[in-house]
């Protein structure tokens, strides 16, 4: 990671080597974050971050399943978001806004005077599974860790404990020679990557699987759905199990920072001809398309960063 000039930090901007916290912190020892990570593109119409909106009502649901009250308004987080991008100079960035339990106790429980620190912080980063994987797809197998269930976490609050699972899905997947690793629900279901959603495509219909899937609330998933019926194309919300993995005639992930990766084998069986299907190519198009002014943005997504 290389170090940006500048983090914002419980309401004003510190220099990077200034933003630090106390290892005594509850959320270090117990995971009591929740987070957001948003990508700021540069386009031909300015900066802008992708749905910024919708990224810090996440994150403000996710603090609120936590009991974390939040003492900054939606505005003045919004505001830190564009900071941290105007600040450090960026053209593209990925942003990154946690909120946690700081020092007071080491109780389980964190007491109601414990401070909760607010944080936003960016750095420049490129594709996260690789160029070559959004031309070619990538290659991902079931992992053996299934998705951590409502029953245990509330899934859909981005919570930072929550990703210790994703650490042993897509750990477990590169110690084996895979870029990604894809969970299945206690049942078998298909849910989600590690850190991505799942869409695939069988006989020209596109499915994905409806939050009960135990699966994050994706942004860029809920994007993408828009897109797809903007194609004219057929989407459907479906628990689906796992055998549709190796049925399929196309799968891609997406995310923030995935953004939209084709799959092209699971397990070692080829997705449909291997490589990149014509139907994910399409939906990649409309969604880069954001980002290069070829798709309009009908939704209303573009949140500019200079106001
Ligand atoms: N699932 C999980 C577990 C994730 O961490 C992410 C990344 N935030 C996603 C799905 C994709 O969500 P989004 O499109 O909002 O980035």
């Amino acid at each position: 990671m290389i170090p940006s000039k500048f983090i914002w930090m419980n309401g004003s901007l510190v220099p990077w080597a200034d933003a630090n916290v106390h290892v005594m912190s509850h959320a270090l020892h117990y995971g009591s974050s929740v987070f957001e990570g948003m990508r700021c593109y540069d386009t031909p119409r300015g900066r802008v971050i992708f749905r910024l909106q919708a990224h810090l009502t996440r994150l403000l649901d996710s603090a609120k399943i936590y009991r974390m009250p939040v003492v900054y308004s939606f505005d003045e987080l919004a505001a830190a978001c564009r900071s941290v991008i105007i600040e450090n100079d960026f053209k593209s960035a990925y942003i990154r806004p946690i909120v946690f339990f700081g020092t007071g106790s080491l109780a389980v429980t964190p007491p109601e005077d414990t401070p909760i620190e607010v944080v936003v912080g960016a750095i420049e980063w490129g594709t996260y599974l690789g160029e070559e994987g959004l031309q070619n797809g990538i290659d991902v197998c079931v992992s053996s860790w299934h998705r951590t269930t409502s029953a245990s976490n509330p899934v859909l609050s981005k919570a930072g404990g929550h990703y210790l699972n994703s650490m042993l899905i897509a750990g477990e997947a590169q110690r084996n020679g895979y870029v990604e690793g894809i969970a299945v629900t206690a049942g078998g279901m298909i849910s989600e990557g590690s850190a991505e959603n799942l869409f695939l495509v069988k006989d020209g219909i596109v499915y994905t699987p409806p939050l009960a899937a135990s699966i994050l609330g994706g942004i860029t998933r809920d994007a993408v759905i828009h897109l797809i019926r903007d194609l004219g194309l057929e989407l459907r919300l479906e628990v689906l199990p796992r055998d549709l993995l190796y049925l399929a005639d196309e799968i891609f992930l997406t995310g923030t920072a995935a953004e939209v990766t084709p799959i092209r084998s699971v397990d070692r069986i080829a997705v449909g001809k291997g490589s990149r299907g014509p139907m994910t190519e399409a939906i990649q198009n409309a969604f880069f398309g954001l980002f290069d002014g070829k798709t309009e943005d009908k939704h209303g997504w573009l949140d500019a960063v200079e106001v």
